[in-house]
């Protein structure tokens, strides 16, 4: 086991270190229409009807400097690719006509969301332009808006701060990222998108993991947001005491930032101790010596896997570097499975484009590939290597080999001041990779294109109409009934939430069994293919209550809902004649009720009860009474 298999639960051990945590919250809105043109809204899986290919090349700012994504993403020599819908997008998603006025309903909803998170609404809304240089949006830069500011959400007796909730555009789908070519699709281009950003205030994982689920849970049962796959997204900002703040981008399941965050923070320690590591071996990035060696004969038509690569790519190059003294860094656990090396793979798989894996062959990790000792002593020769030295090769196109060596060097300068500043990306299993250089500060800029718009106070206080009880004000009222933690989480995204409200205003029912009721039953109940949500609310209402009163049989409760059947209210199977139902009665009646088997008048008034719901149309209620009614008339 690596020992950076740090216990994600242990919630002192990361109060210790000092975690900080904040999030962003990407959340797709439910409009019918793009924010900024009248496309539709959706994805689609028809083939595009329409190709775009783009180039990449960094200009100067207005302050006459290159950002640092822009250059790293020039590094990368991309070609960028769109996939075009003529359903799907239009002049304004391809930059060649300017936005139109801004999606009323969007903005709408969003000064909803933000008022939901007792934000203050802003007084004029500004388009703003946000950088972007990735290629996922073919202007270069995201029109943004800011519509609240200063919010807050309890949590635990304490207050996150919501600093803002932006209303913006959704940038183009990824479809592809391989060597030198990028291909996105445009259907999903200015989908309008709301953006949540909370302080850095979640002290260990499992807050982390709580507070992102209240906020994306808060907004789910507004109705006022996109539901399912892909519709929301979440970057994940991590620092311990003495690093740097990382972003983990695009995170899709809420159930993995505990792990991503722990193990992040994991990283950040691993880190900090190899800036002392490195400190008391060197004293600048400078005066380290490397050393390399031209390979490129040297493994052709061997068996090795370098071998086998030069044989399937001819035009393939091969270099070896020394890395001096720095055996044991390279093997230093940063993750679980992860170490220093990893660090330098991922930047030369996203920099240097070389992303066939293994894409550097470490002498440190000799054990993994089967080139033989024999061979790394000639190689080692040729370079000096003296003991505590590491060794890599690279192999991979001749003009990406340089880009290759220098990323190595400077992720091991980026070593001397700890963590560096990047975003992450999510590997779905608890770790991350790189994924770009973080962008500077100065990547907003206000966008010309669009006006400002007002907004009115009778238009704030318009929305805040729309505000109902606030999901954690709900979960406190549910605490308080004696519900556990799960069952509270569970009914927060019920659709039978409301139904388990109004039981609750009856008086003695079992509320923790309503719980059940209206979580698990009804979860079962869809797993089954119905859909409780859809079914007649008052019989429903009905049915639970009674089962609640204890008139009706637990254990056949689930039979008795189905019943109801979707959309129909109680339509019964077939009506039971008066026969059949005598005939029932008749023959059940002595097994719990009579002089000589004691008397089960109670359990037998129940078994009727759920024998018969399956074949009566009238209310559950009014059956109890006509079985009442037979029992007082004398069996
Ligand atoms: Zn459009």
């Amino acid at each position: 086991m690596n020992y950076r298999d740090v216990d994600i639960d242990n919630n002192a051990y990361f109060e210790a270190l000092g975690f900080k945590c904040g999030l962003e919250i990407h959340q797709q809105v439910a409009t019918e229409k793009k924010l900024f043109c009248h496309c539709p809204v959706g994805l689609t899986n028809r083939p595009h009807d329409a190709e775009i290919l783009r180039h990449m090349r960094p200009t100067l700012s207005e302050l006459g400097e290159y950002d640092g994504t822009a250059l790293m993403e020039f590094k990368t020599k991309k070609e960028v690719i769109y996939r075009l819908y003529r359903d799907r997008t239009c002049t304004y998603e391809m930059d060649d006509t300017p936005p139109f006025l801004v999606n009323q309903q969007a903005l709408d909803y969003a000064m909803r969301l933000a008022l939901l998170f007792n934000c203050r609404i802003v007084d004029e809304v500004h388009v703003i332009r946000k950088q972007y240089l990735d290629g996922s949006i073919p202007t270069g830069f995201q029109r943004t808006m800011i519509i609240g500011v200063d919010g807050w959400v309890p949590f635990r007796g304490r207050k996150i701060n919501i600093t803002q909730v932006n209303l913006e555009e959704e940038a183009c789908r990824e479809v592809s990222d391989i060597g030198h070519t990028i291909t996105f699709a445009a259907d999903r281009l200015s989908t309008p998108l709301v953006e949540i950003i909370t302080d850095c205030q979640m002290k260990n994982p499992t807050e982390a993991t709580e507070v992102c689920r209240l906020l994306g849970n808060a907004m789910k049962i507004t109705g006022l947001v996109r539901r399912g796959i892909g519709t929301v997204r979440q970057d994940v900002n991590v620092s311990i005491t003495g690093s740097t703040r990382c972003e983990i981008k695009g995170v899709h399941k809420v159930d993995n930032i505990k792990a991503l965050t722990a193990y992040e923070a994991g990283r950040h320690k691993g880190l900090l101790e190899l800036k002392d590591l490195i400190k008391g071996r060197f004293t600048s990035p400078e005066q380290i010596p490397y050393r390399q060696h031209d390979l490129s004969s040297f493994f052709q038509g061997s068996l090795t896997a370098i071998g086998r690569r030069l044989e399937k790519t001819p035009v393939y190059k091969t270099m070896a570097l020394l890395l001096p003294g720095m055996a044991d860094i390279v093997l230093h656990p940063l993750q679980p499975g992860r170490d220093f090396g990893s660090e330098l793979s991922g930047r030369v798989r996203v920099i240097a484009c070389i992303d066939d894996l293994p894409n550097l062959f470490f002498l440190s990790r000799k054990a993994n590939y089967n080139i033989p000792d024999t061979d790394w002593e000639i190689i080692g020769k040729a370079l000096g290597y003296k003991a505590g030295d590491d060794i890599v090769l690279i192999c991979g196109p001749e003009d990406d080999i340089p880009t290759a060596i220098n990323e190595i060097k400077i992720r091991v300068a980026e070593l001397f001041s700890g963590i560096p500043n990047e975003t992450r990306q999510d590997m779905k299993d608890g770790t991350t990779d790189f994924e770009r250089v973080l962008p500077g500060p100065d990547r907003m800029y206000p966008d010309t294109d669009h006006p400002p718009v007002k907004i009115t106070t009778a238009r704030v206080e318009q929305n805040r109409k729309f505000i109902g009880e606030r999901l954690w004000d709900k979960q406190e009222r549910w605490r308080k009934m004696g519900l556990h933690e799960e069952q509270v989480r569970a009914l927060s995204l019920s659709p039978l939430a409301d139904l388990f409200d109004k039981l609750a205003g009856e008086n003695g029912l079992n509320m923790k069994k309503a719980a059940h009721i209206c979580t698990a039953t009804a979860v079962g109940l869809r797993r089954e293919g119905y859909n409780p949500a859809a079914f007649d609310k008052d019989r429903l209402f009905d049915i639970i209550r009674q089962s609640l009163k204890g008139d009706w049989p637990f254990g056949r409760l689930k039979e008795a809902l189905i019943s109801l059947k979707e959309n129909s209210g109680l339509k019964a199977e077939r009506e039971l004649s008066e026969e059949e139902f005598n005939t029932l009665w008749s023959k059940n009646a002595p097994q719990y009720c009579g002089k000589n088997n004691g008397d089960d008048t109670y359990k037998f008034r129940r078994f009727m009860a759920g024998k018969l719901i399956a074949h009566q149309t009238c209310r559950a209620h009014d059956l109890i009474a006509k079985i009442d009614r037979r029992l007082a008339a004398g069996k």
